[in-house]
């Protein structure tokens, strides 16, 4: 088993073992305060993994009970989370006890809100299970859901208890889920280490993924360390992110997925900032060409105003100005602040690749 602990105001560990779902309950209990577990999981999820999660919490002694939720990004709204409250006070859970969150980023993202709102704030436990929500969303504590002005744009800072990664669940992922957390382990590569980066285009990632998992988890877990919550450098996790949250939204979030629209938003600010005198050149190529190796788009139909203009009304804009990600070089990343006004004109310097 791999085990790494973030150090934060309420540290946690994040363990990583294929087959950790089956003996979950144990390691949940030493955790855990009380004897409740619910079970909040989505309605792909629930039917696969539920019985197995549900019966090693029972085999630990805890009394368990489930919510699952119709699977997919338009369940991520406050409507969703008062059914889950609904669950929660019907079945008596007190501050004491636990929520257990199976699934993928929507149902971390989800679930988390949940247990840091419901009396309060609650413990929960992190079992995510799509490749995305293993390196990326499961861990660093953001929580919340979608608003019709944007993604995201509701939530909270809370930490879970403990994350539990079972590399075998990646097993069930049809290939457009594992091509979505793709987008994000190629970020990482982009923002913070040129070997990653290098692996993901010699290699085929499905073979090293264990690995892959590790290293994403262990740079994201150095961030947020470092900056819980964003004040800096965690902003660097971000890339491709300001303009695909945007290209996101023009979809109504359906029809595109977050991976899909955030290797676009990676490769349109990489052109720019190429184009502008800033990254090395050949970067845009090079990250295009990756994404196309993981059956990834590169460019999108959506016009480039409205894409900006979206961009506009995300939370790393403050006042007149914008926060945008930009690369040195593949592994090198920093932030650069824009006037709101200046980032049509800079991303137009871009080249559809
Ligand atoms: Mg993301």
């Amino acid at each position: 088993m791999k085990k790494l602990s973030v150090k934060s105001n309420r540290s946690y560990d994040i363990l990583i073992e294929r087959g950790i779902l089956s003996s979950c309950g144990e390691l949940i209990k030493a955790v855990a305060r009380g004897n409740k577990a619910m079970i909040i999981s989505d309605s792909n999820v629930y039917p696969i993994y539920g019985g197995t999660v549900a019966s090693s919490l029972e085999s630990a002694g805890f009394a368990v009970c489930s919510h699952v939720f119709p699977a997919g990004e338009a369940s991520k709204q406050l409507s969703s989370i008062a059914k889950m409250y609904d669950s929660l006070a019907e079945n008596g859970f007190s501050r004491k006890d636990i929520i257990v969150a199976l699934g993928g980023g929507v149902t971390g993202d989800m679930a988390g809100f949940a247990a840091a709102t419901y009396q309060r704030g609650i413990d929960f436990i992190q079992i995510p299970t799509s490749l995305l929500a293993q390196v990326d969303s499961s861990v660093g504590a953001k929580t919340g859901v979608d608003i019709k002005q944007g993604k995201n744009l509701v939530g909270a800072f809370w930490q879970p208890s403990a994350v539990l990664i079972d590399p075998n669940t990646l097993k069930t992922l049809t290939p457009e889920f594992f091509s979505d957390g793709m987008a994000e382990v190629i970020k990482y590569g982009c923002i913070k280490s040129a070997s990653l980066f290098e692996r993901l285009e010699k290699e085929n990632a499905a073979d090293i993924i264990d690995e892959i998992i590790l290293e994403c988890v262990s740079i994201k877990k150095d961030v947020v360390e470092r900056d819980e919550h964003e004040s800096g450098e965690r902003m660097l996790l971000n890339f491709g992110h300001t303009l695909g949250h945007s290209i996101e939204k023009a979809y109504g979030y359906t029809g595109i997925t977050h991976g899909q629209a955030v290797g676009i938003g990676m490769v349109m600010m990489t052109s720019a900032a190429q184009n502008a005198g800033i990254t090395e050149k050949g970067c845009a190529k090079r990250i295009a060409d990756v994404l196309k190796k993981y059956s990834l788009p590169t460019c999108d139909k959506t016009p480039l105003k409205l894409i900006t203009d979206g961009a506009l009304g995300d939370k790393k804009a403050s006042g007149d100005s914008i926060n945008i990600v930009l690369l040195n070089k593949i592994g090198d990343s920093f932030t650069k602040r824009l006037k709101k006004s200046e980032l049509y004109d800079f991303c137009s310097k871009g080249e559809i690749i």
